[in-house]
């Protein structure tokens, strides 16, 4: 429901030039479907997505000899239902996290200023303390005061420990931190915030790579989940980040946040798509339910029905 509420200005958006392009038409043709690439890019999804889409279309009107519009939502819906099965093959079902041979499960979050990391790292605390699992929250993100006051305020809120350091000390020696305590106190799950600085990337990256080093020492798996927080309102934008943060560290999953209030949503088939990465969550709002598991049929079915 709330799913629904959050697509809807993309919805509406995506279906009034969906419609205005096929007006007065009655067959899927040359026209229509320069019209629909058109509709399609202005809609978020990303230059190569739309391609993509419409030569699966091209190839399906070429074999069936005619198409008539009114197939076309339909026909639509199949395709992106398939491009985004192609990177979701495992839908989550909750905020369970998967069995790891040792406890806690690492979840290192990435990401620029903004784009709703620290809400995603509050909003998913409180998910998984609601189904009684141990949370740990560090905050690593050292270079701004408010991010950690931020993550102190969820920690409060959620009634989960915050464990930081001073302004500037290094990042990985509160990843530290917070790994072993995650070890000592026998968490489920530690989850790390990290500065997203992308102006220095080589910064970022070598970054990144310490935080990593340093809670090996605890845990030679972690961090189990390296979780790309983006914000879905920035449209293209977050398909640059997404470029820029899977090239600096080994991406497992996406956040995309803020598709309350866009008519950005087709970023989240395009971005599924360039980057073979699973969408895991998505954002449709401020409160703690609106973060949301992703799911691809659920995410389709709101957006066609
Ligand atoms: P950070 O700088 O990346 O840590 O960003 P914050 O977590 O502080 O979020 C920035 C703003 O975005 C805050 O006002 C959040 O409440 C808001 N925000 C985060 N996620 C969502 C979402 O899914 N929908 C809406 N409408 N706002 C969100």
């Amino acid at each position: 429901e709330s799913l629904d509420k959050g697509l809807e200005k993309t919805k509406e958006s995506f279906f009034t030039k969906l419609g205005k392009a096929v007006v007065g038409k009655s067959k899927v043709d040359e026209e229509v479907l320069d019209e629909l690439e058109e509709v399609l890019i202005t809609s978020d999804v990303g230059v190569n997505t739309t391609i993509k889409i419409i030569e699966r279309i091209e190839e399906r009107v070429a074999r069936d000899k005619y198409m008539g519009v009114e197939e076309l939502d339909r026909i639509l819906r199949e395709e992106i239902a398939g491009l985004l099965a192609e990177n979701n093959t495992e839908d989550l079902k909750d905020f369970s996290i998967p069995e790891v041979v040792k406890r806690p499960y690492v979840i290192m979050v990435v990401g620029v200023n903004g784009v709703g990391k620290t809400t995603t790292i509050g909003k998913l605390s409180a998910q998984y303390k609601s189904k009684g699992l141990k949370v740990v929250l560090g905050a690593a993100d050292t270079f701004r005061a408010a991010a950690v006051d931020q993550i102190k305020l969820w920690g409060e809120r959620v009634g989960v420990p915050v464990v930081s350091k001073g302004m500037n000390t290094d990042p990985s020696a509160v990843a530290f931190d917070a790994v072993k305590q995650g070890v000592d106190e026998g968490a489920d799950v530690v989850i790390i915030d990290t500065a997203g600085r992308l102006h220095t990337k080589v910064n970022l990256m070598n970054e990144l790579s310490k935080i990593k080093r340093v809670m090996q020492k605890f845990i030679p798996e972690a961090p189990h989940e390296v979780l790309l927080v983006l914000d879905g309102s920035t449209g293209q934008n977050a398909s640059i980040q997404a470029r820029e943060f899977t090239k600096a560290t080994e991406v497992s999953a996406l956040a995309i946040t803020k598709l309350d209030g866009t008519a950005k949503g087709g970023v989240v088939i395009g971005i599924s798509d360039e980057f073979k990465i699973p969408v895991k969550y998505i954002g449709v709002g401020e409160k703690v339910e609106d973060l949301q598991v992703f799911n691809k049929m659920e995410f389709v079915d709101s957006f066609f029905k």
